[in-house]
């Protein structure tokens, strides 16, 4: 295994992560969650290119703060990298990444419907989830961020959100920590499918108030270890 600049907890927590996100469906062969190294801030760890149930310590690779590999590390990597580079670099305080396609929150990104909190355990949407359009950066693209400045356009959009949403491809979400990262992401996906079926039922739609969603958040902050440790043993059958 390569020698990589993060604590053995963290190489395990983004070991977690990629099997409960599998696991959740929220990542399928492809997304990829990412941490920021605590012995090296200005560099991220990530998986090498694979689908997320698959990942072991021994995949994870260390990449710089222009989402580079460490020299001689000749193993594929994702090459949406930039997505956790430049956020990265754009939020000093985030800690942990997760870049998803996953299905409900599709339509979020393709229409005029903002994804809004519709129940407390999304209810770190309220800071909003804007939708982040590739054509106005490259109109000729194929939606992937391949690069340093679709990375940082991406960023730009993601502005102080907890979300940002990508037109025609899916959404990635921050976190202080591996565990919020992935309960952001889960829930997320929850809160989008639940808008959708809401929206069959006899409106309007009574969202979280943004100082519902800020107290509401809070509180979830506080009990981030209990979904985390569940949701560990689920994935890893252990610990
Ligand atoms: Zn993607």
């Amino acid at each position: 295994m390569k020698k990589i600049s993060a604590s053995r907890a963290l190489i395990d927590d983004l070991v977690a992560a990629s099997r409960i996100l599998a696991q959740h469906e929220v990542l399928d062969a492809y997304g990829h969650v990412s941490a920021r190294s605590d012995k090296k801030p200005d560099h991220f760890v990530m998986s090498r290119s694979l689908a997320p149930a698959l990942v072991s310590a021994a995949d994870l690779m260390e990449l710089d703060a222009d989402s580079e590999p460490m020299p001689g590390d000749k193993r594929k990597g994702f090459i949406e990298r930039y997505i956790h580079g430049e956020i990265y670099r754009a939020r000093p305080e985030v800690m942990a990444i997760v870049h998803s396609h996953s299905a409900s929150v599709i339509p979020f990104g393709a229409t005029r419907t903002k994804l809004r909190p519709i129940y407390h355990m999304g209810s770190f949407l309220w800071s909003g989830a804007p939708v982040f359009d590739i054509r106005k950066t490259k109109p000729d693209n194929d939606l992937l961020i391949r690069d340093r400045p679709l990375g940082q356009a991406l960023a730009s959009s993601l502005g102080k959100c907890n979300c940002v949403l990508m037109r025609g491809h899916g959404m990635t979400v921050i976190g202080d920590g591996v565990p919020e990262a992935v309960f952001r992401a889960i829930y997320t996906e929850m809160n989008a499918r639940m808008q959708l079926q809401a929206t069959q039922l006899e409106g309007p739609i009574e969202f979280l108030s943004d100082e519902e969603g800020r107290r509401s958040a809070a509180a979830n902050r506080g009990t981030l270890e209990r979904p985390w440790e569940l949701w560990k043993k689920q994935a890893l059958g252990r610990k």
